[in-house]
């Protein structure tokens, strides 16, 4: 957890992010719960603030009080809905923390100004004043600092009404205040444990994240790297063609299934005639480039199915399946005159290319892959030492 010590800072007092990108990507990451939370209890909050009419009525009868509060009780309730309802909306309290704070003062005025109203009831809206202030704190989600201004303000104004409105005495004041100093100073600190808490395990959420995305990238990056050396290991970088390793692999599986299925295989080895000739004449580029143009003719003339890999430096070895002896011969000889018409040599001129073709082949028989290329290798040299651009097939194991 090395970033922990840095990211996870907050402010002592109002629980908040140290750093401000950091807030505001929280506020913004909780926005549409708080946007319906809000919208929700505030709507809620402003109803039971309007069922009190009721109260209202018994204890003031049909007066002018009762028409004043009503008219009061009829303007925080209107104003506080449509507050709610924009809040819902599109109340961002990243960037309008105003807004939030609105309703939250109206709603304070409104029980403010029932005290010089209903001046006899002060009993009764000491526990409603309480209640309010809780409601601010723990249930209408809001930053810290806008609830504490919001309260302070309802509670300051309470006890301002009460000492001049109300006619209360000096005891009652006091401990009204107390009363109320102790409401705010729970709702504020159970809100700031809950605001440090929430942004904790944001913090925590940030990293894990970014932790999980370095994994997914590091095995992506493994995947490829594992591609690559596999390509590598599997295949010849100049030609393209299986390395000999892989030749090995794939000629052995397909051997095996020849067995299995009682189908004929056939192997080649393929010897570049004079290829040092080559080399010491028009240089060993040119010679990388007579190797690729006959790997290239090789997987033109054979079949999908045939694995052709390069077995040293100019020499290729074929393993076809499901072919019999004949045939590849036939397939031997197509492949020597396509090598002796490459159009290579059209910048080497007078410059003959011609490839050596040993072919070994094995049916029913219980050959492992090692004599098969025993055998064609031995056929190449009988046709290196016959003149060379030929085919010769070994007669062992038929
Ligand atoms: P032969 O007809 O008897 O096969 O004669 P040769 O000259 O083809 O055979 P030799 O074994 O004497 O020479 C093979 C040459 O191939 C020697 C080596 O320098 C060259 N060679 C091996 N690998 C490469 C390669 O990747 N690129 C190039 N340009 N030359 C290579
Ligand atoms: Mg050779
Ligand atoms: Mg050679």
């Amino acid at each position: 957890m090395p970033a922990s010590g840095t990211t996870h800072q907050l402010h002592p007092l109002t629980g908040q992010f140290h750093e401000a990108s950091r807030e505001a990507l929280y506020r913004s990451s909780i926005e549409p719960r708080v946007r319906t939370e809000t919208s929700l209890t505030l709507s809620v909050a402003t109803l039971i603030f309007a069922m009190f009419a009721i109260s209202d009525y018994f204890y003031t009868g049909l007066t002018l009080e009762f028409t004043l509060l009503t008219t009061m009780r009829c303007l925080v309730v209107t104003s506080c809905l449509a507050l709610a309802f924009v809040i819902g909306r599109r109340g961002s309290y990243n960037r309008h923390a105003w807004l939030h704070a609105l309703p939250l003062w109206i709603l304070a005025t409104g029980i403010i100004l029932i005290v010089p109203l209903r001046p006899d009831t002060l009993s009764t809206q000491v526990p409603a004043v309480v209640a309010a202030t809780i409601a601010f704190y723990l249930l209408i989600p809001n930053l810290l600092p806008v609830v504490a201004v919001a309260s302070l303000y309802l509670s300051a104004g309470f006890l301002a009404a009460t000492m001049m409105a109300a006619d209360a005495s000096p005891v009652v004041v006091m401990r009204t205040t107390l009363l109320l100093i102790m409401t705010n100073g729970v709702g504020f600190f159970s809100l700031l444990r809950l605001e440090k808490l929430q942004r904790k395990q944001f913090a925590l959420l940030q990293e894990e994240r970014i932790q999980n995305n370095q994994l997914t990238e590091e095995i992506t990056h493994r995947q490829s790297l594992e591609t690559q050396l596999r390509r590598v290991a599997e295949q010849d970088a100049l030609t393209g063609l299986d390395s000999r390793g892989h030749f090995m692999t794939c000629a052995e599986a397909l051997l095996r299934r020849s067995r299995v299925d009682k189908t004929p295989f056939c192997l080649f080895m393929i010897d570049v005639d004079h290829f040092k000739a080559i080399n010491d004449t028009w240089g060993h580029g040119q010679g990388d480039r007579v190797l690729t143009a006959i790997a290239a003719a090789c997987r033109q003339s054979l079949r999908p199915q045939d694995v052709i890999g390069r077995f040293g430096g100019e020499e290729f070895i074929v393993a076809l399946p499901g072919i019999h002896l004949n045939d590849a011969r036939m397939v031997a000889e197509r492949l020597t005159q396509q090598v002796a018409g490459l159009t290579v040599i059209e910048d080497m001129p007078d410059q003959r290319l011609s490839v050596t073709i040993g072919v070994a082949g094995v049916l029913d028989e219980a050959a492992d892959l090692a004599a098969l290329i025993q055998w064609a290798d031995q056929a190449l040299y009988a046709g290196k030492r016959g003149g060379r651009n030929r085919v010769v097939v070994s007669h062992e194991g038929r």
